[in-house]
């Protein structure tokens, strides 16, 4: 196989359609399956679901659809795995060799996984290829690397010894989105290996493809069996919401709206069981008059329709200052319009379909509500040459009142509303003024303002002079109602893990 991975990995980066190679069309043929066990488990109910390429609105695969007698199944056998002790009770040194070789099977497979997240998400080949999978790669290389050592911390106090140190919790639950699939899976799934816990992750219902083909992955780097675990299915009133409520989970990290996160915490109620979320955001740009145009324009088109606008780190509002304003709006939208918008399956396409029709929908709900003083500056339509498939244009808006759904509300597509602000005070409430506070970008020459602003915006994550640079030790998360807790180096160990303190006296 290496070699025809070599081949279509030449392929994918010449430029050409790609064509889906025969052994993925005959995976694609068969049902997708539960993983339980390191065995392929039809599910209870017998019943299964389609999955569907939003690009072409054709059906890739069927999958099936779990009930409570599988996730129960699940849960079972995976604490039975984490009581045998095969991997929960290695040392994190020969986890880690583990944990490293999935980073490498992922990274031999990258070509047949990019393909499979592109055709599932409809998004542009080169985000998978470049961007996505290998990103998944480097979530096991970091953590591997990371935790390698065990951590033990040590302190004297008279006669009194202190020892204190990391156990793994149990049964972790994993709920994952369909923006970055198989990325945010294995964001969660590293970290949870390394501290020695089982695992049951229920992937979106829109996107379950990756996680499939990843399971096969984990057999490969042998994982003993009931170690890594796949439930199919939908979230409220099935799959996710039995996952989340049953007594047997210890921890449940979830990734997704922030509407889905009141409901999992209510759930979890049922433990208490012990939460991380990563929810919604409605990001900002905000580009003073001394900032390079430039290089701002470019970042603040890559922050607005990356991924037709469905990342979490999104920015979809940009405030300018009011002497550049009308500068800058008129270089974005003539550079808006220059995206090429297309088959996702063509590496220099930059923008796909969005995930689906519905979600499509959504977002045209909000784009149909310009009206006067509003102006739409480019977009609100498929393009013309597209006749079917979830697509929407890069879409820019202007004078949005900031009360108005589309400023405060997440839309999560490739719409991005402009504002001109007259001075720092001003842009800090504004930008303020949603519920949600997870990122923003700041455009400035001017060091100091960059520090003061900030740490006047409500968000976890704050950029000045770009977007999305991420380093895996960094905290990661949201303030307000974009998430509760931290996951990310240190803090994705300390989620997954247990510290326990153990004090010895002696006598002499
Ligand atoms: P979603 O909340 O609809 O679904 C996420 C997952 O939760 C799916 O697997 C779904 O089946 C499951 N689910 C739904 N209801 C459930 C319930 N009651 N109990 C248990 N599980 C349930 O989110 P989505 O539409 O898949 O993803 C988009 C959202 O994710 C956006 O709001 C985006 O901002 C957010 N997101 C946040 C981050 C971050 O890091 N903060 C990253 C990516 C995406």
């Amino acid at each position: 196989m290496e070699t025809v991975f070599k081949k279509l990995e030449e392929e994918i980066v010449s430029g050409k359609d790609i064509v889906v190679p025969d052994f993925l069309k005959d995976w694609l043929k068969k049902p997708k399956l539960n993983f339980i066990g390191n065995n392929w488990c039809e599910s209870n109910s017998k019943k299964v679901f389609a999955n569907i390429n939003p690009a072409t609105e054709e059906d890739l695969s069927w999958i099936v659809m779990s009930d409570k007698v599988d996730v129960e199944h699940s849960i079972q056998v995976a604490r039975e795995a984490f009581s045998k002790g095969d991997w929960s009770k290695l040392s994190q040194l020969e986890r880690a060799e583990r944990v490293k070789k999935l980073g490498d099977l992922i990274l031999e497979h990258r070509a047949p996984l990019a393909i499979l997240e592109s055709l599932d998400t409809g998004k542009p080949i080169f985000e998978t290829f470049d961007g996505d999978i290998p990103r998944a790669a480097s979530n096991f290389h970091f953590f591997a690397d990371f935790a390698k050592e065990e951590e033990i911390l040590q302190f004297k106090n008279g006669h009194d010894e202190h020892a204190a140190f990391r156990e793994p919790l149990g049964v972790v639950a994993l709920i994952t989105p369909w923006n970055l699939p198989l990325y945010l899976e294995t964001w969660k799934i590293a970290p949870a290996l390394m501290m020695g816990n089982s695992i049951v992750l229920k992937p979106s219902e829109l996107t379950p493809l990756t996680a499939s083909y990843f399971a096969e992955l984990t057999l490969k780097a042998g994982l003993p069996p009931g170690v890594f675990n796949v439930v199919h299915g939908f979230g409220e009133k099935a799959a996710g919401e039995f996952l989340v409520s049953d007594p047997g989970i210890d921890a449940i990290s979830f990734t997704g709206e922030t509407s889905t996160g009141r409901a999992i915490m209510r759930s979890a109620a049922v433990g208490p069981t012990r939460v991380s979320f990563e929810l919604g955001g409605k990001g900002a740009t905000i580009i003073f008059d001394d900032a390079d145009l430039e290089l701002a324009v470019q970042e603040t088109l890559r922050a607005g329709f990356r991924n037709q606008g469905q990342i979490c780190l999104a920015t979809p509002r940009v405030f300018v200052q009011e002497k550049l304003y009308s500068k800058f709006r008129d270089l974005f939208v003539a550079r808006a319009k220059e995206i090429k918008v297309g088959n996702p399956l063509n590496y220099s396409t930059r923008m796909g379909s969005l995930i689906g029709r519905e979600h499509l929908e959504k977002v045209m709900r909000y784009v149909c509500r310009v009206e006067s003083p509003m102006k739409l500056l480019t977009g609100g339509d498929r393009p013309r040459e597209i006749k079917r498939g979830a697509y929407l244009a890069p879409t820019v808006i202007e004078n949005v009142p900031l009360q108005h759904a589309m400023s405060c509300e997440e839309i999560f597509g490739p719409v991005v509303t402009l504002y001109s602000f007259k001075d720092e005070t001003e842009v800090i409430k504004e930008v303020n003024s949603t519920q949600y506070g997870l990122s923003a970008s700041i455009w400035t020459s001017d060091v100091e303002r960059a520090h003061r602003v900030s740490k006047a915006i409500h968000a976890g994550l704050v950029w000045v002079n770009c977007w999305f640079a991420r380093d895996l030790r960094v905290p990661f998360g949201g303030q307000k109602r974009s998430g509760v807790g931290r996951e990310g180096g240190k803090h994705s160990l300390d989620f997954f893990s247990e510290w326990k303190s153990v004090c010895v006296r002696r006598k002499d």
